[in-house]
Formats: C-alpha cells, sequence, structure tokens
C-alpha cells in the first residue's frame, strides 16, 4: 500500500536532470531513508513531494507524483493545501522564536482550530510523541529558544506532527546534533514507525540502516537502488 508513488518522475533545473526518471512507491506508515553523495538529488526530490520547486526559477518537472491517489503536479491539487499536509523537518532546528506551546499550536492553529482544550490536548500528545513532554511540560510558556539544540530539534518534529501530516519529511535531522541528542531523535523516530510514513535524508548509511525500513540510494540523479532494508543490510 503505497502512499507515494512516482512514476518516470523527473525534476530538471533548466536541462539539467538534478532528479533523474525515479520509478517507486513509498509505503504508508513507513520510514524511508533517502540516501546518497551530497549533489545527488536528495533535496531537490523533498522539495519536489509540497512542490516547494515550484518556487525555484527555472525547475521543472516531468513524470508523475501522486500522493494517496492524487496528481501532486495535477491541475486539481490544491497547493496550499498539500504544503499543509506535510511536515518538514530541516537539518538546523528552526522553532520560532516564541513559546514551545505556540510552536506546537501554530499548525493546528493555521488549520483553524481555535479551541483551548483541542489545542492542549494536540500539545500534550505530540510533544509526547516527540519525546520532549517529560522535559517541558511545566514550562510550555518558555521561549522555545530557550531551549538545547536537540530539544528544539525534538520541538521541531513536534510541531510537524501537529499538523496530523500526511507524511513527515526529514532533512539531516540529525547533522547538527551531538551524539546523544542523535540517539534520543533515533529513538523517537522508532516510536512513529506505524502510526506516520516518514522520509529521512541522511549522510550517514548506519543511520539508514538503524532507523528505517527502506532506503533509496541516489547517484547523480538517478535511482541505484529502492529496496526494503532487510534485502539490503546484512545486520540492519
Ligand atoms: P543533495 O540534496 O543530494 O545534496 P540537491 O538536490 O541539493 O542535492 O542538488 C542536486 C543537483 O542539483 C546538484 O547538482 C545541485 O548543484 C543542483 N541544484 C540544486 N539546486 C539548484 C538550483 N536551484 N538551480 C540549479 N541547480 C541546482
Ligand atoms: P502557508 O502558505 O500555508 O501559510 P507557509 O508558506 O508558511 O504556509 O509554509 C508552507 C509549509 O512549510 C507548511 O507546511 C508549514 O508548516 C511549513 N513551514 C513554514 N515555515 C516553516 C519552518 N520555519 N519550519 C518548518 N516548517 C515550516
Amino acid at each position: 500500500d503505497a502512499i507515494l508513488e512516482l512514476d518516470d518522475f523527473s525534476v530538471f533545473y533548466g536541462d539539467f536532470p538534478a532528479v533523474h526518471r525515479l520509478r517507486l512507491g513509498m509505503p504508508r506508515r513507513q520510514i524511508t531513508a533517502i540516501i546518497g553523495p551530497s549533489g545527488c538529488g536528495k533535496s531537490t526530490l523533498l522539495n519536489a513531494i509540497n512542490r516547494m520547486t515550484d518556487l525555484i526559477p527555472g525547475a521543472r518537472v516531468s513524470g508523475r507524483m501522486r500522493l494517496n491517489g492524487e496528481e501532486v503536479y495535477g491541475n486539481r491539487m490544491d497547493v496550499i493545501w498539500l504544503r499543509r499536509r506535510i511536515g518538514m523537518v530541516f537539518q538546523k532546528p528552526n522553532p520560532f522564536p516564541k513559546s514551545i506551546y505556540d510552536n506546537v499550536a501554530y499548525g493546528p492553529r493555521l488549520h483553524g482550530k481555535r479551541d483551548r482544550d483541542e489545542l492542549d490536548t494536540i500539545v500534550e500528545r505530540t510533544l509526547k510523541e516527540s519525546a520532549l513532554w517529560e522535559e517541558v511540560q511545566t514550562r510550555l510558556h518558555a521561549n522555545a529558544m530557550s531551549l538545547s539544540g536537540g530539544q528544539q530539534q525534538r520541538l521541531c518534529i513536534a510541531r510537524a506532527l501537529a499538523i496530523e501530516p500526511q507524511m513527515v519529511l526529514l532533512d539531516e535531522p540529525t547533522s547538527s546534533l551531538d551524539p546523544q541528542s542523535t540517539a534520543r531523535i533515533e529513538a523517537l523516530l522508532e516510536e512513529l514507525r506505524g502510526h506516520y510514513t516518514v522520509i529521512i535524508v541522511t549522510h550517514n548509511m548506519q543511520q539508514a540502516a538503524r532507523v528505517s525500513d527502506y532506503t533509496l540510494f541516489l547517484y547523480e540523479g538517478e535511482q541505484i537502488e529502492f529496496a526494503r532494508n532487510t534485502q539490503l543490510f546484512l545486520n540492519p
């Protein structure tokens, strides 16, 4: 049961194919890692999923991408809706300079949720899912900038989960963190499996083997391999 289907899907910058003729189905509620050397097209592919590539001058796609059976590049797609249903987490934690609570409530409020009890419930649930609740429950109204780097990144994950995302896209989420914070994030990703569809871009083959169910290898924009980890790694 694939949630994201790519069929001969390419992204060009001018004439240059940054992502070339991908063909795969990413399974629902599983974790897929995208790995490959710098410049192989990982960020381009992530940006194509929520149509951020629309905003890059000279970028053009060809082929098909379907999310839940809907053509992402079809003319019936509501791009604002699409972007609001895809959670993004970047390499450098980037919480808003607001309270912890407001960071998590941001997406739900954008979706029109106003009821205080409902927002409280969402904030508590997503902070628990992001393994941050224990540390912040007594200071939800403290500024997010007062958290450590690793806590800020877990908060960014909470912000992404709070929108009931179709997918969560993580672009090298641990590469700016120390080993202990990295381990905490890897552990929380384990907990997300089965609940959320997650795509994680990483440079780190061991990390891909540890946290993901499927791995896509890219090289110079080409799909070298896409398979279940149990078929790829001897000791996943
Ligand atoms: P990765 O995330 O794997 O490092 P990118 O998706 O950032 O790779 O880049 C893929 C290729 O596309 C690289 O050769 C890069 O130089 C090129 N590229 C990325 N963004 C642009 C752009 N806006 N215009 C032209 N070329 C780009
Ligand atoms: P909209 O156009 O729907 O108001 P934005 O353009 O602000 O939304 O954001 C588009 C998408 O990017 C949304 O899914 C939003 O949650 C996400 N987003 C915006 N800013 C950030 C950020 N700093 N960090 C993470 N995700 C963000």
